[in-house]
């Protein structure tokens, strides 16, 4: 069975850093977090159209795990507050 790749929301300044993607993996999200800042040391993989179970897409940002871990419909919104 697929893993669940959880996403995180971005604000429109971070959208930039993140080559135009609205969402971010967990991991992105945790080196964020920790660093104030985007980096690719753990991989960069935009994907236009990563789909969640009930068909609704995001343009997320990947780390190469995550990237590796994607299936359709296998992605989640997580409920934490948007990054700024
Ligand atoms: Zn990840």
């Amino acid at each position: 069975m697929a893993q669940t790749i959880w996403i995180h929301k971005l604000s429109d300044a971070k959208k930039r850093e993140a080559d135009g993607m609205d969402y971010i993996c967990e991991h992105l999200f945790q080196a964020f977090t920790q660093t104030g800042k985007l980096s690719k040391t753990q991989g960069w993989n935009p994907l236009q159209n990563a789909s969640a179970k009930d068909g609704t897409t995001y343009r997320a940002l990947f780390c190469d795990l995550c990237g590796k871990n994607y299936n359709n419909g296998n992605v989640r919104m997580a409920k934490e507050p948007v990054l700024v």
